[in-house]
């Protein structure tokens, strides 16, 4: 950490002092400080389709190499419509309803800098993908957390309990959303499913339940469905847009990154009702003024690629945790099954560590492994001491070398 001298503190915002980098993208450092097997940030190590990289190259060589227009190239908003309409029978405008930004990392952040004033609140589920926190202070608002309760029967000897939810408490929610003064009052709720860190997919019955609180308490849905592709057991994603009063008063994001592989490319989206569209778009502008014009264009491509994809894209992914589990159960960790995304949480109390963050530095040093520990999902540390969550988007040899290494970790 670096210590900041009372001179320098004035030069700062306050802003940045409540929160701190990356805990994610630190992990990945170490990884490579250390030559440690990287479980810990979510990219892929292997190829993305040849297909979509030649199309990449050929908008190029077409000299598609200046700005595209500010809200998106209208190939790849085209295209995001096409395929709402047809995953999820959502109609969507692209003239009016859609920006494309630089990755949903930017999505996130410009809709919330575009929807959120002083004193307004947003309601967030942790364990959370930790960018939510400090999006929300950048932008104004405060996060209000509401726990999601990892799956008991899963902590029996034995490890991951595949029928175990990740569930949360009706009333802690509805109080969440109750929460209103003179000075706070809930602006919306960060929605993210499939599910990082949990890999918990919500029902329909779940998110009828968020609904109504939406409706009931004119907030709006923020919902993050980057990883809608990547689904387990037959968990299927629903778009909280699709749900009956909510079409009007979500902002829904997506992006390349995961469903194609190409987490560098930092192409993403947002996609909401026209005024706020409007709003999101000045801010990009002034934030980014667009996203790289010839990977949009190979985004169109990706974006029109067969169902059969991302039938593939799942199978491989279901794969690689069907391998990545068992080698931690045999190590000790209890795994909590994720029925969609790419990441697997853990409980660590087997090991006798006295927190998360001792235990990934031990994991990344002596064993050869990064993780990320569980405290950067959660508000209080306290709350994922005993957790870490490994991500299994890797090549089948990556993942056993872990495992290999994975021999070497002692229990207490
Ligand atoms: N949202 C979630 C839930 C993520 O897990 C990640 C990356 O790990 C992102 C957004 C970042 O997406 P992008 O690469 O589109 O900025």
């Amino acid at each position: 950490m670096t210590l900041v001298s009372p001179q320098h503190k004035h030069f700062l915002s306050d802003k940045v002092e409540h929160f701190t980098e990356s805990v994610i993208r630190e992990m990945t450092r170490q990884a490579m400080q250390h030559g440690a097997v990287n479980l810990a940030q979510g990219f892929p190590d292997f190829s993305a389709l040849a297909e979509i990289k030649r199309a990449a190259q050929e908008a190029i060589a077409a000299d598609v190499n200046q700005y595209a227009i500010t809200w998106g190239a209208k190939s790849l908003r085209v295209a995001i419509a096409r395929q709402m309409r047809e995953w999820q029978g959502i109609d969507v405008d692209p003239e009016k309803e859609i920006v494309v930004c630089c990755g949903s990392t930017e999505a996130m952040i410009a809709t919330l800098l575009a929807v959120c004033n002083k004193g307004d609140e947003v309601v967030v589920f942790e364990p959370f993908y930790e960018n939510y926190g400090p999006d929300a202070i950048l932008s104004g608002a405060k996060p209000r957390f509401v726990s999601l309760r990892p799956p008991q029967a899963s902590k029996s000897e034995g490890g991951g309990e595949p029928g175990g939810e990740w569930t949360f408490d009706e009333q802690e929610l509805r109080e969440a959303f109750q929460h209103q003064t003179a000075q706070h009052h809930t602006k919306a709720i960060i929605l993210n499913t499939p599910n990082n860190p949990t890999g918990k997919v919500f029902s329909r019955k779940e998110l009828e339940l968020i609904r109504d609180l939406c409706v009931e308490y004119n907030v709006l849905a923020i919902t993050d469905e980057i990883y809608e592709h990547i689904l387990y057991d037959g968990s299927e994603h629903i778009s909280m847009a699709r749900l009956d009063g909510m079409r009007e008063r979500t902002i829904t994001i997506n992006g390349l990154s995961k469903s194609y592989s190409v987490t560098g490319w930092r192409v993403g989206w947002a996609v909401a009702p026209p005024a706020i569209t409007n709003a999101i778009r000045k801010v990009h502008d002034f934030l980014t003024v667009g996203a790289p014009a010839p990977l949009q264009e190979a985004g169109a491509v990706a974006l029109s690629l067969p169902a059969s994809y991302y039938r593939e894209l799942a199978d491989r992914y279901r794969e690689r945790r069907d391998h990545l589990i068992p080698a931690l159960e045999k190590a000790g960790f209890v795994c909590y099954r994720p029925r969609g995304a790419y990441y697997v949480m853990t409980d660590i109390s087997a090991f006798g560590f006295a927190n998360d963050v001792e235990f990934a530095a031990y994991l990344v040093k002596e064993i050869g492994i990064a993780c990320v520990p569980g405290s950067s999902f959660y508000k209080h540390p306290k709350d994922g001491s005993q957790q870490v969550r490994f991500a299994f988007c890797k090549k089948p040899e990556t993942l056993d070398e872990a495992a290999r290494r994975l021999e070497k970790l002692v229990r207490k």
